[in-house]
């Protein structure tokens, strides 16, 4: 008998690194009264929570990001809280600066198509200095065709900070190399997947993504690099959860994606 069949009756725990807190652009509401019923609901014990593209954000998520913090510190057993920025923002760094310092935030969110960024251009580059000094993770939003998340520009800027981790929210799906019949973003997408193989500060968020991919990427890059999200409220934690159920692997590696890999990024 194994480990892993020794270990099967056990429930695997899980620590959601995907979930907004506040009120979208796109009308879209999440309280974390409603976070929290979900989570207990679904079985997550900790999740890691960031504004929305919120409503208004004239003040570079400065709001927002306050609520983040006041909600971390309010649960501090349930959330831990990463900080939103808008990069063109000429308040971007010292919002940055407030969250690490005042507010505690434990890491960055960055979304290239809501923000309209370009991940790898200069304005970007002291938002990823300061990351790498105050080892912050970084989670990106690599879902959709967007031009300025390309896997090329995404391996600019692992290749250029080896030292930040970057968490690639929702995993490129629409890069996917099987499925997209673009030859260029198979190729970018598969040198994304070699640097990350070689640099291992790559990771690779599990949100609406079938089975089959992620055990897919998991053979070429290892489950050590692989972390459980719903992007919640658009995921629904409980769907998400059977996904990484139902993927055909060790469970030994399943530990390491519901819990292990991003408590080590946020402890
Ligand atoms: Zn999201």
């Amino acid at each position: 008998m194994n480990n892993d069949s020794l270990e099967d009756a056990s429930e695997l725990s899980y620590i959601d690194a995907h979930c907004h807190i506040g009120h979208d652009i796109d009308g879209t509401r999440q309280t974390a009264e409603i976070l929290l019923v979900k989570m207990d609901q679904c079985g997550i014990d900790h999740a890691i929570i960031f504004p929305f593209n919120e409503y208004l954000q004239r003040d570079c998520f400065k709001r927002a990001n306050t609520l983040i913090a006041n909600l971390m510190n309010d649960h501090p057993e349930q959330f831990t809280g990463f900080c939103r920025l808008d990069p063109h923002s000429p308040l971007a760094i010292a919002e940055l600066k407030r969250c690490v310092n005042e507010l505690g935030l434990r890491g960055i969110k960055l979304h290239p198509r809501a923000q309209n960024l370009d991940i790898d251009a200069l304005y970007m580059m002291p938002i990823f200095e300061l990351a790498e000094n105050y080892d912050m993770p970084i989670l990106i939003h690599t879902s959709g065709i967007v031009k300025g998340i390309d896997p090329i520009k995404s391996a600019n800027i692992v290749h250029k900070f080896p030292n930040v981790n970057f968490i690639m929210g929702h995993s490129y799906k629409a890069h996917y190399g099987i499925t997209s019949n673009d030859s260029n973003s198979s190729s970018a997408f598969r040198e994304i997947l070699e640097l990350a193989y070689q640099q291992k500060n790559v990771y690779f968020e599990t949100s609406f993504l079938p089975t089959a991919y992620l055990e897919e990427l998991i053979e070429k890059i290892g489950a050590g690099q692989v972390v459980f999200g719903s992007d919640s409220p658009y995921g629904d934690p409980c769907w998400e959860k059977l996904t990484i159920e139902a993927l055909d692997i060790p469970k030994s590696e399943k530990i390491k994606i519901s819990k292990t890999n991003i408590s080590l990024l946020i402890e």
